[in-house]
């Protein structure tokens, strides 16, 4: 028998989430980010469900040729455009879309031009600091584009620091990129948050990356609880040990829980080799045939302790939810201290990943 623990993806969720987003922001063409293997998620169970989407983005060059061989035939867009110049050749044979973020990408793609019409995303630095061109010099650079390289369309990406329901410097921000840009332009601009709380920045394609896999872009479930996004990935195991504690005894490295009184407790085949995070506090929900307890001790690398004080009746087998429908990744990620974009992307690959 195998180990059971696994990630459960919820086909029928994913679609709800797929149908959201589509409504929400129609008639606007949406980008679906599935980089970093689809958040966990692995791209070829995802993809399967976006067949027709207008667009997939992803990082590298073998996600989007995973993509391709799976039969994807719509746009690809390559979220930081090519590291290397030979990248391009298998960018033009798959025909990719690629940002450009750089002068340096530039002066390869001129000396390696395409040789059909082609679209580029020209990545606009933000607050962010990371990638992207001065604003200053976007159109210029638009020009230098258009002038040396066979281009069908060009479309102007930004991406920004916090596009949450409350924060408007962002917003200050493209009114400054607006006056700049030449009104033609296309622009994509807006990501998961910014699509259920920025309706005035679609422009012509939105790129929806948490949205899609039923999580909160600000880590909040109850941010998004009114949209009726459905968890997509539910994070199973069992018991597979019991034991009796008795008043003085401990639990864990380093002596770490002990009890003064008798108690239960039950070890779950889950642990920080499978993706879950060892700084969890031992607030957090864990479900036991649909109740709730919480961590004893600290969380080792295959396995944790749970309390069953108050679930006498649990045994060798019964169902945990470390997250998923009832324990939502997003507060589990907050009892971390981290994100749920960081949970999902932890996921070890020795989880398997269960298309339901
Ligand atoms: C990852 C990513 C996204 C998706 O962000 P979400 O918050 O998951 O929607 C959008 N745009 C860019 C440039 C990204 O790198």
């Amino acid at each position: 028998m195998s180990r059971p623990i696994a990630a459960i993806i919820n086909t029928k969720n994913l679609k709800n989430n797929l149908n959201i987003i589509r409504k929400i922001i129609y008639p606007t063409k949406i980008w679906f980010v599935l980089k970093d293997n689809a958040y966990g998620h692995g791209i070829t169970n995802i993809c399967k469900f976006l067949i027709n989407a207008d667009g997939i983005a992803v990082l590298t060059l073998e996600e989007a040729i995973l993509l391709r061989n799976e039969n994807f035939r719509n746009p690809i867009l390559l979220l930081e455009g090519f590291f290397h110049i030979n990248d391009l050749k298998i960018i033009y044979q798959y025909n990719l879309t690629m940002v450009i973020h750089n002068k340096w990408q530039l002066n390869l793609l001129m000396q390696y031009p395409p040789i059909y019409p082609i679209v580029i995303y020209i990545k606009i630095n933000t607050s962010m600091n990371r990638l992207g061109f001065n604003i200053n010099s976007v159109n210029k650079i638009i020009s230098i584009i258009e002038k040396h390289i066979h281009v069908k369309q060009i479309v102007c990406m930004a991406h920004f620091a916090d596009t949450s329901q409350n924060t408007h410097a962002f917003l200050y921000e493209i009114k400054l990129i607006n006056q700049i840009l030449n009104n033609n332009y296309l622009r994509s601009f807006a990501n998961s948050a910014a699509i259920l709380w920025h309706r005035n920045i679609y422009y012509d394609w939105v790129r929806s990356g948490i949205l899609l896999y039923g999580a909160s872009p600000t880590n909040s479930w109850k941010d998004i609880s009114k949209f009726n996004f459905k968890p997509v990935t539910t994070l199973r195991s069992k018991i597979i040990g019991i034991q009796k504690l008795y008043p003085g005894t401990t639990v864990s490295y380093n002596y770490q829980y002990y009890t003064n009184i008798k108690r239960q407790i039950g070890i779950i085949a889950c642990g920080y080799g499978d993706g879950y995070p060892k700084t969890i506090s031992s607030e957090t929900n864990i479900l036991i045939n649909g109740q709730k307890t919480h961590i004893l001790g600290n969380v080792t690398m295959d396995m944790m302790a749970i309390d069953l004080i108050n679930i006498p009746h649990a045994s060798i087998g019964s169902n945990v939810e470390l997250w998923g429908e009832h324990i939502k990744i997003d507060d589990v990620a907050t009892s971390a201290k981290t994100i749920n974009y960081e949970l999902m992307c932890s996921l070890s690959i020795r989880v398997p990943r269960i298309l339901k």
